[in-house]
């Protein structure tokens, strides 16, 4: 759920998730919409399906238990070396490595890598140096047998806590805090006074704006919307009927004839801006009041009444145009 995503957003959904699907046997027998439902908000939709294939997989390969090495936890559905390596070394105490991009911005100023963190070499050189820092941290059998005062229990858990908390609350992108930073006497950024040079992350990615026309049909009392097929973004959410529109194409009810094959008057409703990786995306809702029936090729399209549609998971910019639409007023 964290992942690009805010703790203070998270919260009320891990309430309400552990309360309904308390134990991994729960969510991997759990329905695909109830799960969406659930989820509804969060965005990035992969990863509550990749959740549930990983709680199968525990249920079926490991009896529901989760695994301690390394490897399996990597094998996880959803899981990658950084998700693997902060649940090896956080939860277990292991000396695997994490590299995220607090942690990344800590090591490239510690150690004034001036390169391309995203190159590849530049990347692999990270990751071992991320891998030197927690085998440094990892008590040792010799090192335990002579000086048993010095280890430190949960060290590897420990070190890589505080080089994303380092990241997180100090050495932050803008106006980072050296002066009181604990690891400013080994900071070469610091010594060199590169600290506002470094991560070279290179050119921003420039943004490009996108537009939709989106439709909130109403006929006898019920709204027309379809569920997203399988195999593309937000697969299996619900949504009103929506097109893309391009420079030479902006006008509603043109955009509805070319949908839904239908004429008929578009009253502005709302607009709804939200961001999807480098999309700016816009979205113009209108509402159509239909008299007439829909012409036949339009049968992925269903009625459904308010209340229906309140019991459907949403994308996050449709569910906002709902609440639009279940106003008093409206
Ligand atoms: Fe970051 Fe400054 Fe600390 Fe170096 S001294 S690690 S640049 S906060």
């Amino acid at each position: 759920m964290l992942q690009q995503t805010q703790v203070k957003t998270v919260i009320p959904y891990w309430e309400r998730w552990m309360r309904e699907l308390p134990d991994v046997a729960a969510l991997a027998a759990a329905p695909e919409q109830r799960l969406l439902k659930l989820w509804e908000g969060l965005g990035y939709y992969t990863r509550v399906r990749n959740l549930q294939k990983a709680a199968q997989h525990l249920v079926t390969k490991h009896a529901g238990q989760f695994p301690r090495a390394f490897a399996d936890v990597l094998a996880l559905s959803g899981v990658g070396r950084y998700t693997a390596g902060a649940i090896a070394s956080i939860a277990f105490n292991a000396p695997a490595p994490i590299l995220d991009g607090n942690v990344i911005r800590v090591l490239t100023r510690l150690f004034a890598i001036t390169e391309n963190p995203r190159d590849k070499a530049t990347n692999t050189e990270l990751w071992e140096l991320a891998a030197r820092l927690v085998e440094a941290a990892a008590p040792r059998q010799h090192f335990a047998f002579c000086r048993p005062d010095l280890i430190v229990s949960g060290a590897c858990s420990a070190i890589n806590q505080s080089l994303m908390e380092l990241g997180a609350t100090v050495c932050t992108p803008q106006n980072p805090q050296c002066l009181p930073c604990p690891v400013r006497a080994h900071c070469a950024a610091h010594r060199e006074g590169r600290v506002n040079e470094l991560p070279n992350l290179g050119p921003r990615a420039t943004a490009t704006s996108r537009e939709f026309h989106t439709f909130v049909v109403e006929r006898d009392g019920k709204y027309l919307v379809t569920q997203r097929p399988a195999g593309i973004v937000n697969a299996g959410l619900w949504e009103f009927p929506n097109l893309e529109v391009t420079g030479r194409n902006k006008i509603p009810a043109a955009t509805l004839q070319q949908l839904l094959q239908v004429s008929a008057h578009c009253e502005p409703l709302c607009e709804v801006k939200h961001t999807i990786t480098r999309y700016r995306i816009t979205q113009r809702a209108f509402r159509v009041v239909l008299k007439a029936k829909l012409p036949p090729a339009e049968e992925r399209f269903c009625w459904l009444t308010l209340a229906e549609l309140h019991q459907q998971p949403f994308t996050s910019a449709h569910k906002r145009i709902l609440a639009r639409i279940s106003q008093p007023s409206n």
